[in-house]
């Protein structure tokens, strides 16, 4: 089959953080011998759950970060184990694999993690400051930059990666011109993503199962923060109308039977699936120019480096 484009592996964009992880750890294992250690939370039987597990070892390891994942059969004693390894000074980072018990009772154990050691930057803090554009914990000094979550992240780096970023444009303007489409609107990657990207300067079309909302800084990027319209109820005809007016087309929809219509893409589109299932069909890729068929690998890569800048933070902090 003809393909015009090029597939790119998200192992391929992990690995060019990996220096980076590396210098910075060195440099920290001068004040901290052992280096950093990483607690992950396993309390559930999801297999995905417990690749990712997997592969955070696996990385974390490799580069010399020390992981210990805690299993526990009882999702009950989840909360006071996350509360001991809190106020347990040899842990630096917590995480959690979710879902523990698939409701909102899960975003309020997400909450019991403390914010210094929160690794997939999931802290009210952070997503306030997110979504408010604000990108520092210690305004007006900012010293201390604030935490991203780990998955919008990835995507970010992602498109940093493929060059969609325009380094050339002002920093917080770089995605000026660009527009998007992401399917997914939850609160842990398809909105804080949407919100990212249009903080940004792009136009983005946040779609979910009801309805389809633009996020934009508005006309020639005049708010300091994204704005966001409803444009209508979801329809296979307004989601096409989006995609034709879109460059980049970002999915996480968590069903293994959902594939994207390949047909709605423009020649040429870049096309990237967060989802643990294959959203995209083969086909994407007589279409797409750049097409990034998993995200997992770069969303560890940006768990360890959130990882590095929370102790860095608390190391200024004692400074000061
Ligand atoms: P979720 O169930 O909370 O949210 C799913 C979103 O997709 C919702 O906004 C829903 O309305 C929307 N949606 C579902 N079906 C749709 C359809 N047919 N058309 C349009 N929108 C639709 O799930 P989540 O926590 O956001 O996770 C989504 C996927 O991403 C999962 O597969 C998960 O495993 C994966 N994930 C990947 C990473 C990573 O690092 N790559 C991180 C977190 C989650």
């Amino acid at each position: 089959k003809h393909q015009p484009g090029r597939t790119i592996l998200a192992s391929t964009i992990s690995k060019t953080y990996d220096q980076e992880i590396k210098e910075k750890l060195n440099t920290l294992k001068k004040v901290k011998p052992n280096g950093p250690l990483l607690v992950g939370f396993l309390a559930n039987n999801d297999p995905a759950a417990r690749m990712y597990a997997q592969w955070t070892q696996k990385t974390s390891e490799s580069l010399g970060i020390r992981y210990q994942l805690r299993e526990m059969e009882d999702p009950d004693f989840l909360e006071e184990s996350i509360i001991d390894a809190n106020e347990d000074d040899e842990i630096d980072g917590i995480m959690i694999y979710f879902p523990v018990f698939g409701n909102a009772q899960d975003q309020y154990l997400q909450q019991v993690v403390k914010k210094e050691k929160d690794v997939e930057g999931l802290n009210h803090v952070y997503y306030q400051n997110l979504y408010h554009n604000v990108r520092f914990l210690d305004p007006p000094d900012n010293q201390l930059k604030s935490i991203l979550p780990c998955t919008p992240l990835a995507i970010v780096k992602i498109l940093e990666f493929l060059k969609i970023y325009n380094p050339l444009l002002p920093e917080g303007n770089r995605l000026f011109g660009k527009k998007c489409v992401v399917i997914n609107r939850s609160e842990i990657v398809g909105r804080p993503l949407a919100a990212l990207l249009a903080n940004d300067g792009a136009i983005v079309y946040s779609v979910d199962i009801n309805n389809i909302q633009k996020f934009t800084r508005g006309e020639s990027l005049k708010f300091t923060k994204h704005h966001v319209e409803d444009l209508g109820d979801y329809s296979e005809d307004l989601l096409k109308k989006c995609c034709q007016d879109s460059d980049i087309i970002i999915t996480g929809v968590p069903s293994e039977n959902y594939k994207f219509p390949t047909e709605y893409l423009k020649d040429g589109s870049t096309c990237i699936n967060f989802s643990s299932f294959k959203n995209f069909d083969d086909s994407v890729k007589e279409k797409a120019s750049l097409y990034i068929p998993m995200t997992g690998k770069v969303t560890i890569a940006m768990l360890l480096r959130n990882m590095l800048r929370l102790v860095e933070n608390s190391l200024k902090l004692k400074e000061k």
